[in-house]
């Protein structure tokens, strides 16, 4: 599960034959640790104009105790190494306010710092307020994606929608992208719409919360469990009676209960609903993250084989959350989370079972954000690239070089990187955040 490859790229020779043959140059990627602030070092900030948004990512910035400078456009003599820069583009009414992209950002993202980060902000292209503004933010996709690939040394870039008066819900999404927790989220959209306002601690946003985590034994699951409780919730881990010594390892250190069950159980549900009531009194946050592949072309597929991945990765999530929204035991303010794949958005040879369930988890997502909003509950999915894990080191050697490396990050990403997506996600200050699909790829090069 390590990537030898990259150990290989940081010793002097293979420094050398990375300089002289042009190979992949993998940065390391640093995580987020316990105590550390959300950006360490200075924010470079642009706009069109002023607006609401605008100021909405200054007030963070100052709130964080990010050192930050505004730059006019034309900040090319300027001598700070940004570790960020963040530019409010909510402001572009028509395509002649794009000219300001290529202004503000050539002479600045030159300066990027490894690492870094940039963030464009744009209004939700379908909420614009005239087709004008609605082309010019659409663009500003089209911008991101592309910087992203441009940008180098393990930087990101990344487009945040934000709907019309819902500036104040920018804060938690911010400091995702800001911070080393989204170190493999790249080229991504994301999408902010109005919610009430909630503030917490953000160094423990989901304390009193309860979240379930199915597929907890090990692997992204085992992340999850461990990540949800350090920003202070209790855990029900979900995984298999065959896993049930795993399951308690994870569970013993973070505290919370086990739950060893198989979730296509016909009555899986409903003994959920039961365990998360009489041992928790509800259940706050729901993580869909047991999934199975049984990989084969379909002309050799096996009726066994397609059931097993579309019982496990989508009518089990279906059915368990119908059943927990419905009977109340997920309550009101909630968050429900979808672990999709990357296979779901671009499919994947040998792989129609799996992309077919992983696919249709995103529908899941599409299908119940809008009613569910009536309720507060917000439902999102992450959609993982390459991760390290047993899953894919079962792969063929070549074939897992290949997945690393096709990304504009070089690498392959950890469990924890999906792992912060989903509490960036789950918590409640993400009040705006609904309807999502946001990948943890490292901007694969495969699928939109
Ligand atoms: P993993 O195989 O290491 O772990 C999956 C866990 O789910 C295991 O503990 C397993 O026992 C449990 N599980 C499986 N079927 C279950 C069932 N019927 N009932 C209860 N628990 C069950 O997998 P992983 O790599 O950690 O993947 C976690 C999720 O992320 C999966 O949904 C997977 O499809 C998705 N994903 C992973 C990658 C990757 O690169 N590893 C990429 C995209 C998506």
């Amino acid at each position: 599960m390590t990537d030898r490859y990259q150990t290989f790229t940081t010793t002097p020779l293979g420094k050398t034959l990375v300089k002289n043959l042009g190979l992949p140059d993998p940065t390391p990627l640093p995580r987020w640790t316990e105590g550390s602030p959300v950006i360490d070092g200075p924010v470079v900030f642009g706009a069109i104009g002023e607006t609401d948004a605008g100021k909405a990512v200054q007030a963070l910035l100052r709130d964080i105790g990010a050192s930050f400078s505004t730059a006019a456009e034309g900040v090319a003599s300027s001598t700070i190494r940004p570790k960020a820069i963040v530019f409010d583009a909510t402001g572009a009414l028509s395509t002649a306010d794009l000219t300001s992209l290529q202004r503000f950002f050539s002479p600045v993202v030159r300066q990027l710092a490894p690492a870094g980060r940039v963030i464009v902000v744009g209004r939700t292209p379908e909420l614009a307020s005239s087709p004008e503004q609605q082309v010019a933010q659409r663009a500003l996709e089209g911008f991101t994606r592309s910087l992203g690939k441009e940008v180098k040394r393990g930087a990101t870039v990344n487009l945040v929608y934000v709907a019309p008066d819902a500036h104040e819900q920018l804060d938690s999404t911010l400091r995702f992208f800001l911070s080393p927790k989204s170190a493999y989220v790249d080229g991504q959209v994301a999408r902010i719409g109005t919610g009430p306002l909630v503030s917490n601690d953000p160094a423990r946003p989901l304390a009193g919360r309860t979240a379930l985590v199915t597929g907890a034994a090990r692997g992204i699951g085992a992340s999850i469990a461990d990540t949800l409780a350090r920003d202070g919730a209790t855990i029900i881990g979900v995984d298999v009676p065959q896993n049930a010594d795993p399951l308690r390892k994870v569970i013993s250190k973070i505290g919370g209960t086990e739950l060893l069950l198989d979730v296509t159980a016909v009555d899986a549900a409903q003994r959920i609903a039961a365990h998360a009531q009489e041992q928790h009194g509800g259940l706050d946050i729901v993580v869909h993250n047991a999934g199975i592949t049984r990989d084969r072309r379909l002309v050799n597929m096996r009726t066994d084989a397609w059931d097993a991945v579309l019982d496990v990765n989508l009518r089990a999530p279906e059915r368990i959350t119908k059943h927990l929204v419905d009977s109340g035991a997920l309550r009101d303010g909630g968050s429900i989370i979808g672990v999709s794949s990357m296979a779901g958005i671009a499919g994947n040879n040998g792989q129609t079972n799996y992309a077919t369930s992983k696919a249709g988890v995103i529908g899941l997502v599409q299908a119940l954000a809008p009613a569910l909003a009536e309720r507060q509950i917000r439902i999102n999915a992450v959609a993982p690239g390459f991760i390290e894990t047993e899953m894919t080191a079962k792969i063929p050697f070549t074939i897992r070089e290949v997945g690393r490396r096709i990304n504009s990050l070089q690498q392959g990403g950890l469990p924890i990187d999906v792992a912060e997506t989903i509490a960036w996600f789950a918590d409640p200050a993400s009040a705006g955040v609904t309807g999502n699909v946001v990948r943890v790829c490292g901007q694969s090069m495969l699928g939109a």
